[in-house]
């Protein structure tokens, strides 16, 4: 499944290229997870804006409105000045004066949807409830720790809910309570301050560390899963079950919280 890094390494694939374009079409193939919601037609002629991301999600900007955009589990977008014709998979164009913005999304969980504004209906609903973003300097230690007040569940639950910081996926979740030192079994309401503060910067550095990856190995970024996969072929813990910390050498562990998998060293990791 994309995640944010993926997302954003996609964003910044075409975001300077695309702006400032003018759309010459849109074309739609198999409905996707939500449906457009404006008329393709009424989408000539407006001026693409700056492309901006919330979460997972894209927001191209057009004029009096936007398209709201998501990958799904499956999607990847590729912005060409040159498009064959589309594939079986390929669910979505943009033609622009500059190229075409292709989403390729073969379980069709992805969407495109058109809202006034962020801050209006659909996004507004779709974005509602997300967390901050790990980069944003509001997500602090103390914030965290606010944040965590009170819930019962496991740390790493939290972390995935996204409703605290958004970007956490299974994979950098696992990686980012490794670094901290934290047992992802966890209850989220007894981490101290001090942990919160290290469990932040965790957060912060691993999804910093899959954007460096992302966009120096996967400069023309194609495949969203390409990436989890190189990241995870650096990764301390995750997939790793079995071999040795790399660390203390102790085996990593697999457990299983809210039918995903969780790796941790049982030795470094501590409640
Ligand atoms: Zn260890």
């Amino acid at each position: 499944m994309p995640e944010l890094p993926e997302v954003e390494v996609t964003r910044l694939s075409f975001a300077t290229r695309i702006a400032g374009a003018r759309v010459l079409g849109a074309r739609l193939g198999k409905p996707l997870r939500w449906a457009l919601g404006c008329e393709p037609q009424s989408l000539v002629g407006l001026a693409v804006g700056e492309v901006a991301r919330r979460g997972k999600y894209l927001w191209v900007p057009l004029q009096r409105g936007g398209l709201l955009m998501h990958l799904g589990m499956s999607g990847s977008l590729a912005f060409s000045e040159v498009h064959d014709a589309p594939g079986p998979h390929d669910h979505f164009d943009l033609v622009t004066t500059r190229g075409t913005l292709r989403l390729t999304d073969p379980r069709r969980f992805g969407a495109v949807v058109w809202s006034d504004a962020l801050h209006h209906d659909p996004a507004a609903r779709l974005l509602a409830g997300l967390g901050l973003e790990p980069f944003d300097p509001a997500f602090t230690g103390a914030r965290l720790h606010a944040a965590l007040r009170g819930r019962r569940v496991a740390i790493k639950q939290v972390l995935l809910a996204g409703d605290v910081v958004v970007g956490a996926g299974n994979i950098y979740a696992c990686e980012a309570l490794f670094a901290a030192g934290i047992d992802p079994r966890t209850r989220s309401s007894t981490l101290s301050k001090p942990r919160c503060e290290r469990l932040a910067d965790a957060v912060r550095r691993t999804l910093a560390r899959a954007l460096e990856l992302g966009g120096s190995t996967l400069r023309d970024f194609r495949d969203a899963h390409g990436m989890a996969g190189a990241f995870q072929l650096q990764a301390g813990v995750y997939g790793r079950a079995g071999l040795p910390c790399p660390r203390c050498a102790t085996s990593v562990r697999r457990v299983v919280q809210g039918q995903r998998a969780t790796y941790f060293c049982p030795a470094c990791q501590r409640r």
